[in-house]
């Protein structure tokens, strides 16, 4: 078996403009590893979305392909996918949101939300589903007697769980995290970057932890692509481009990190960048 989870090969996502092209994607190549923490950082409007979007399939990206490797049968270029054939893929490949207020319908309880996607895909219901989002709930760290609960009742960090909850249900082996503790405060932040840390390893889990702030990258990532404008401008392990930048534009970044907060640091000190 490849070591190579997701190989994305040139995808470029262009929207047209009155005059000229948005180039939010622009031919973009890099391979994911099995097991590992992918970030994808770069400056707001920089493509991050929008590339994270491509791979799952949300968005139909202009050219390029998308190389999954998940499936013992084979691998397969999601870009070429049908709506059915997606259906299978969105239990393997499962997203996490910034803001879990939003992507929580806040009409749904905490065992609808987390357990919808298991009466569809595996058919369980009753004691069996509640069993199953109760051991979830145990497994982000909140007390499975919530289960009738809205989001309303929780935290951001609470709703948050709940959203890393949602994701694992289907046992996936990508997820596809997007800011995922950016509306957070830094205290909390520190606490669910942990738990993702504790769950990669639980439920082995392959990581595409999309971020603006190099901190938060820089706690949880083993490799780095950078974007600009659309392309990525510099790819690196976490420590080589922390300590040693070579893209200017990564240097820039890394100078408007504000005092590093300490919670978010591992290991390691970083070296001046002048
Ligand atoms: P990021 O997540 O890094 O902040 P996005 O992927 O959201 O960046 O956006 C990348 C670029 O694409 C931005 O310039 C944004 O304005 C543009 N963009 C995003 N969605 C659309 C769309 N539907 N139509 C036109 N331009 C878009
Ligand atoms: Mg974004």
């Amino acid at each position: 078996m490849s070591d190579i989870l997701l190989s994305v090969r040139n995808l470029s996502l262009h929207y047209p403009l009155r005059e000229g092209v948005l180039k939010a994607v622009d031919d973009v190549s890099f391979d994911v590893r099995r097991g590992e923490t992918f970030g994808i950082v770069g400056e707001s409007g920089s493509g991050k979305t929008t590339l994270g979007r491509c791979i799952m399939r949300i968005l139909n990206p202009t050219s390029g392909e998308v190389i999954y490797r998940g499936d013992p049968r084979g691998e397969t270029d999601l870009v070429g996918l049908s709506d059915s054939e997606l259906r299978e893929i969105w239990r393997q490949i499962r997203m996490v949101f910034q803001d879990p207020q939003s992507s929580l319908n806040p009409r749904l309880p905490v065992l609808e939300l987390i357990g919808q996607a298991l009466r569809t895909s595996e058919g369980l219901s009753g004691k069996a589903l509640a069993d199953r989002v109760a051991q979830l709930l145990k497994d982000v760290g909140l007390r499975p007697e919530i289960l009738h609960r809205y989001p309303a009742a929780f935290s951001g960090g609470q709703r948050q769980r709940i959203g890393i909850a949602r994701a694992l249900a289907t046992s996936p082996q990508l997820v596809i995290a997007d800011e995922a503790v950016s509306a957070l405060d830094v205290s909390i932040q520190a606490q669910i970057l942990n738990l993702l840390q504790d769950l990669q390893e639980q439920y082995q889990l392959t990581y595409i932890f999309i971020a603006h702030d190099l901190a938060v990258v820089e706690h949880i990532c083993d490799r780095v692509a950078v974007m600009k404008r659309g392309r990525i401008v510099e790819l690196a392990d976490k420590r080589t481009l922390f300590d040693n930048p070579q893209h200017e534009y990564t240097r820039s970044l890394l100078d408007a990190v504000p005092i590093p907060d300490p919670r978010l640091r591992t290991r390691g000190t970083r070296q001046p960048v002048a």
